[in-house]
């Protein structure tokens, strides 16, 4: 752990300007560099230590660095760490009945890379029941591939790259009459995030998810939820739909799946599972063993480690601790929350977490987003509840400035 300190190769500063010429400025200039991780911190290249509660964008399940995955990952790339999709692997097959497994349903899995591409595949395949319309809805984030993106809300992403793949109507989010209304015999399909994740986590009314699968069902449309960020674990259930009931004709999935490697997967229930034939999609990584054995390694350790629990307790620490008079709204299940400020500073709490070790996610001028690892403890949740008061402090300072 420690040589990789010595062997920093520099300091954040001459990183940091290296980035600015050598890499395209799609995300502005970075926050940090970060040379190391250890369960839920991380440490930047001046060796200071951060309690990371972003975990990478809802993506550390396991933390930094969890011996179950790194064994996992290392022991199958020293075994087989690629095939074509012309071979079958067994972390493959048996990821994709996992999925399934986990679901409660049976169907059949396509296995990509990234949320994006999970949701390529899956909005191919609504194409396949010969209709075009797809309903999406406001404030919804599905990826940033021209079709993923189409799918997406916010028009600052998507009008710089019109014309995207068309038929794609947006009704505001939770609103099962605008829902209805929208969708007809023509529909393909409705997606859904089951929780709305960059949006700043909001959830849909009690009732929603359930009228969404009786509308969809009533035309003929399919009903895929986007979970890419609210599944496997993140929650406090495997699911953020789990506790609904509804059964929906697709699933995709993500970020936390692999718990840093890259995958995604687009799961179809049943009959759908056989609406992709060969030569309508593929990948040239997707399904990769070393992506399916990490895989299999969080979920065995979600398991073991009992976090969906874990989630569910520190999630509510959380919950509790986080109000304060210049908190309008705390919303979240399990490790996935978000607040409400009175003002819009979410851009300087961030800044003044992270001066203070804390790392947190401004997702619109007075919203913070905490997506931390399901590993997070109550204790170490106290560390950051216990800095806030003066986190908001330093973010509701005339001069950001003076803050240390
Ligand atoms: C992050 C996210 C995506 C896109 O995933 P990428 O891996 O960044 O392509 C899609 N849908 C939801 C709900 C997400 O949160």
């Amino acid at each position: 752990m420690n040589d990789h300190t010595t062997r920093s190769t520099g300091s954040s500063d001459s990183v940091k300007e290296r980035y600015g010429h050598a890499l395209m400025n799609t995300f502005g200039p970075p926050k940090l560099v970060l040379t190391k991780g250890e369960g839920p911190y991380v440490w930047d290249a001046d060796g200071n230590r951060y309690l990371d509660l972003l975990g990478g964008i809802a993506v550390n399940a396991l933390g930094h660095g969890h011996p179950a995955l790194v064994s996992a990952v290392s022991e199958q790339l020293s075994t087989l760490g690629h095939v074509s999709n012309f071979f079958a692997t067994e972390p493959q097959v048996g990821l994709a009945e996992r999925l399934l497994a986990l679901l409660g349903v049976e169907g059949r899995v396509f296995f990509a890379n990234s949320g994006a591409e999970a949701n390529e595949a899956a909005f191919k395949l609504t194409r396949r029941t010969g209709r075009t319309h797809v309903v999406s809805t406001e404030g919804s984030f599905h990826g940033r591939t021209m079709g993923s993106l189409a799918l997406t809300s916010k028009a600052q992403y998507r009008e710089p790259f019109e014309p995207l793949p068309g038929g794609v109507t947006f009704v505001p989010y939770g609103d099962a009459d605008a829902l209805a209304a929208a969708v007809t015999d023509e529909t393909a399909a409705v997606v859904l995030e089951p929780i709305q994740g960059e949006a700043g986590v909001v959830l849909p009314p009690e009732g929603y998810l359930q009228a969404a699968r009786e509308i969809t069902t009533a035309h003929g449309a399919l009903l895929w939820f986007d979970e890419v960020q609210t599944g496997m674990g993140r929650t406090g259930a495997w699911f953020a739909h789990s506790s609904s009931g509804v059964t929906p004709d697709l699933v995709t999935l993500a970020k936390g799946l692999a718990g840093g490697i890259p995958i995604g997967a687009c799961v179809a229930v049943g009959e759908h599972g056989a609406m992709l034939q060969p030569g309508n999609h593929g990948t040239t990584f997707g399904g990769n063993p070393v992506a399916a054995a990490a895989a299999l390694a969080v979920i065995d350790t979600i398991e073991k480690e009992g976090l969906l629990a874990n989630a569910t307790e520190v999630g509510a620490v959380l919950q509790d601790g986080l109000a304060d008079p210049r908190v309008t709204e705390i919303r979240g299940e399990g490790l996935l929350i978000g607040l409400d400020l009175t003002e819009p500073v979410a851009g300087k709490a961030t800044a003044a977490a992270l001066a203070k070790g804390f790392i947190i996610n401004d997702c619109a001028p007075d919203r913070i987003r905490l997506a931390p690892p399901l590993v997070l403890t109550a204790e170490q949740a106290g560390e950051f509840l216990a800095a806030w008061p003066a986190i908001l402090d330093d973010a509701y300072a005339a001069d950001p400035g003076t803050a240390p």
